[in-house]
């Protein structure tokens, strides 16, 4: 099995889902939650499965939740394709029902909310023990200001990166850097 992280374009994508998250995020991300093998992760907003996948291959047990049906048979087709489906339930679902009603878990990757962020949060953040991680990934500013101001309130150690990556374009003349979406990790651990 791969160890490493999967390359974007190994995806199966539809046009219907966002993701995958890039390849250069996603590492940051597994960086950012410190993961162990032994973490039960809840990823809220799976879309393409991108962050799902390296979740899989990783951790004992994995709940990826999408209130998109086509977010969950794409997720569902990735996990196939890399035989990884025998440690994660895909539930098409509100994150923050979702959370309510598993129980157990030790991560928690935020990458969609629908305007329900703060609600998932505190559901995410009350039910995780000491020491847990949780963590979000925003393209707007505000819903990375929001993940902040509530996981202050919850009294969380809170830490803020944006990521911008470029991608050299090989062309005859040079090496010609396009950027990606700036994206901001906002992640926190339990105290
Ligand atoms: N990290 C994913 C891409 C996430 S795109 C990847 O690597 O493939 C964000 C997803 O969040 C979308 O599929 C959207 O349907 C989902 N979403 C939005 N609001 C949601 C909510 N309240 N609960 C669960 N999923 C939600």
């Amino acid at each position: 099995m791969r160890i490493g992280i999967t390359p974007d374009d190994e995806y199966i994508k539809t046009e219907k889902v966002p993701g995958p998250t890039k390849e250069e995020i996603r590492t940051i991300v597994l960086s950012k939650l410190h993961i162990q093998e032994d973490d039960t992760i809840v990823d809220v907003g799976c879309g393409t499965g991108g962050l799902t996948v390296e979740f899989a291959k990783r951790c004992k047990k994995v709940y990826s939740i999408d209130v998109n049906v086509d977010a969950i048979n794409t997720t569902k087709a990735n996990l196939e394709k890399f035989n990884l489906s025998s440690n994660v339930e895909v539930l098409e679902e509100d994150g923050a029902s979702a959370l309510e009603h598993i129980d157990g878990f030790t991560r928690v990757m935020i990458g969609g909310s629908g305007g329900n962020l703060k609600d998932i949060i505190r559901i995410g953040y009350d039910k995780l023990p000491v020491g847990g991680r949780l963590v979000t990934t925003s393209i707007v500013l505000e819903t990375a200001t929001d993940s902040v101001e509530v996981l202050k309130e919850l009294g969380a150690s809170v830490e803020v990166v944006t990521l911008n990556v470029s991608r050299g374009i090989i062309l005859k003349r040079g090496v010609m850097m396009k950027a990606l979406n700036p994206i901001t990790i906002v992640s926190a651990t339990k105290v």
